[in-house]
């Protein structure tokens, strides 16, 4: 969804330009008309006095006038067409005409009434380019967004209908949002309790996972209405745009309080402040708006503002204050079982043949967000009716996962089935060698399913009281970042570039056990690392360099060394967990510690 509102802005420019190019058309072609018919015109008419002329020289047959108007049409004797004039003054010349006649020059006087129809018309014709050009400014001005007052950057409210039963998978996520539905739906009890409810959440992940359409359920839930906006539309060319769109949108909410605002790609005007030239300081300006109202909020409005972002990193600080977006939930990429959700979820209201198996394309699915799920069974609707099934089949399935695979091709997000055992066993190995580890926490999650960078992860308990770090403790951190690498080599005879972050950190850990924290006994207990983080290694002479290198190697090679003998102590159980995380791609605290009780 994060998409959306992007192409719809891109379609209303577009909408403008092509609305101008039609009037200028118009507006030439129109004036190519006019000036024809002036032409037409100047043969056709006879000056003034050319027609007293003719008049006195008896010529004229008749003359036709039309009430209120000093063009006339005259008949001229042998001359087929009839031609027009203008008289200045009509009055008097009716009076030369009756004269005429009185001296026996026959000449034939028709007085018409207007016809209101025509006249009419003709004013208007006449008011053309004028009307044109004005709409020609307009369209111009509002493509620029000049004239913009509001009305096409709109936020977007709607009344959601989407529920939590909606949203597959992500069911942690869920859990955390039900306190906010519970406050939107009964304010008052939790004010009247103290508590203090987070105004804003940050909802991090890679587009496609669900950010919106979760924002949309808490709505649902809650039965408020849903108010949204996209980060790139407060982004605009004339100063100012962005942090008055900012305003509206927070009027627009406090006015249907309760409510959730929802702001797509926060990043385009959150990113951090820097420097002061042009288009920076647009964002800063629609950025500090943005602050001013989160910190506006009265504590009688129940506003909570949701916004999402594929680079938490990215973001100014400032916003991540308490009383802002102090919390943040991670939407992670789902799991297989989470993908069999969202494919059953996105089928229901899809013909599937009884051979259909969704658990086996979860299976082929591996990184996969829910957009591309649903992406893939709506294919596959088009593919089964293209190919007239009578509702759709494995092959249309596999057809449209190929169709999607390729065109993902570039981000190369479907992981090969080496991958994934080779991901498989560096996760196992982080995660069997800790657990021989007395310093190390338990381990929470293994996952192979990948997350930005890393091919999979494997998580460990956090012990968040802890103020000191012994040295075992260290050592013991360095086999376990090791014990990736090390089961890639026992196993597959081959080591990858997966295991490049756990190197370079456990090398930082090496250095500052060395250099930093004393914990060498050759170079002994003396900081050499300066404050901006480089090292000094000059203090203490120079083959001190030397030393402290040989220091950092052995403390890695011995780690190193106890990582393999681990793991080549229990190989069932590296081959038993890789094997469980090839079919699962996740393994939970509960499941890893299953093997450990035989
Ligand atoms: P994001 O905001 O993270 O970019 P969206 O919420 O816009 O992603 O997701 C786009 C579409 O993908 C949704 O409208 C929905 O059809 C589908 N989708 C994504 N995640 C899920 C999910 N967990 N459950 C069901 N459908 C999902
Ligand atoms: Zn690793």
């Amino acid at each position: 969804m994060s998409n959306d509102n992007k192409p719809k802005q891109n379609k209303k420019t577009s909408i403008y330009f092509i609305i101008a190019g039609i009037i200028l058309i118009i507006a030439i072609v129109a004036g190519i008309f006019w000036m024809n018919s002036k032409k037409d015109k100047e043969e056709k008419t006879i000056s003034y006095t050319d027609l007293i002329k003719q008049i006195d020289d008896g010529v004229i047959e008749k003359v036709e006038m039309t009430v209120g108007s000093t063009s006339i049409k005259v008949k001229i004797k042998d001359v087929e067409e009839e031609k027009e004039a203008i008289v200045p003054n009509t009055q008097a010349f009716i009076e030369l005409i009756q004269d005429q006649k009185l001296k026996g020059n026959e000449i034939e006087l028709i007085q018409k009434q207007q016809n209101m129809f025509y006249t009419t018309f003709q004013y208007l014709f006449s008011l053309l380019p004028t009307i044109l050009l004005i709409i020609l400014f307009v369209a111009v001005f509002k493509m620029q967004g000049l004239g913009d007052k509001g009305k096409i950057y709109d936020a977007e409210t709607t009344k959601s209908k989407i529920k939590f039963d909606d949203v597959a998978g992500l069911d942690e996520e869920k859990n955390e949002m039900i306190e906010i539905v519970d406050f939107l739906k009964e304010p008052k009890k939790f004010y009247e309790m103290g508590a203090k409810i987070p105004r804003g959440v940050l909802l991090c992940g890679q587009p496609g996972t669900g950010k919106t359409l979760i924002a949309k359920a808490i709505a649902g839930e809650a039965k408020v209405p849903f108010i949204s906006m996209s980060g790139s539309e407060f982004i605009e060319m004339f100063a100012g745009l962005g942090a008055s769109r900012v305003r509206k949108l927070f009027e627009k909410a406090k006015k249907v309080a309760p409510c959730i605002v929802f702001i797509d790609e926060i990043d385009a005007i959150g990113s951090r402040r820097t420097s002061n030239s042009g288009a920076e300081t647009e964002n800063n300006q629609t950025l500090n708006q943005l602050l001013v109202e989160m910190d506006g909020f009265s504590s009688e409005e129940t506003i909570i503002v949701l916004a999402a972002t594929n680079r938490p990193e990215m973001l100014d600080k400032a916003l991540l204050r308490p009383g802002r977006f102090d919390r943040q939930i991670t939407i992670p990429a789902p799991d297989i079982a989470g993908r069999e959700e969202i494919l059953k979820i996105h089928s229901k209201d899809k013909k599937l043949a009884n051979d259909v198996s969704l658990h086996s394309i979860a299976e082929d699915t591996a990184g996969f967000t829910g957009a591309e799920l649903a992406n893939i069974l709506n294919e596959a609707a088009i593919i089964a009716t293209k190919n007239q099934h009578n509702a759709i089949t494995n092959d249309d399935l596999d057809e449209a996962v190929k169709k999607v695979t390729v065109g993902l091709e570039k981000t190369s997000r479907k992981i090969s089935d080496k991958d994934k055992k080779l991901t498989a066993y560096h996760e196992a190995g982080h995660a069997i060698v800790s657990q021989f580890l007395p310093t190390q926490t338990a381990v929470k999650e293994i996952s192979i399913v990948p997350r930005g960078v890393a091919g999979g992860y494997t998580m460990y308990k956090s012990d968040e009281d802890k103020s000191f770090i012994s040295k075992t403790e260290m050592e013991e951190k360095l086999i376990a970042l090791l014990g990736g690498r090390a089961a890639e080599k026992i196993v597959l005879d081959d080591i990858s570039t997966g295991a490049s972050n756990d190197i370079e950190v456990a090398t930082e850990i090496a250095k500052n056990m060395v250099t930093v924290y004393g914990m060498s006994d050759v170079v002994g207990p003396i900081c050499l690392k300066s404050s901006d983080g480089n090292y000094e290694y000059q203090l203490l002479g120079n083959n001190m360099e030397d030393i402290i290198d040989q220091e950092v190697k052995k403390l890695i090679d011995t780690a190193y060394k106890s990582a393999q003998q681990i793991l080549l102590q229990n190989m069932d159980l590296l081959h038993a967990i890789a094997a469980e995380l090839i079919a699962k791609e996740k393994i939970n605290e509960e499941e890893f510690n299953k093997f450990f009780m035989q």
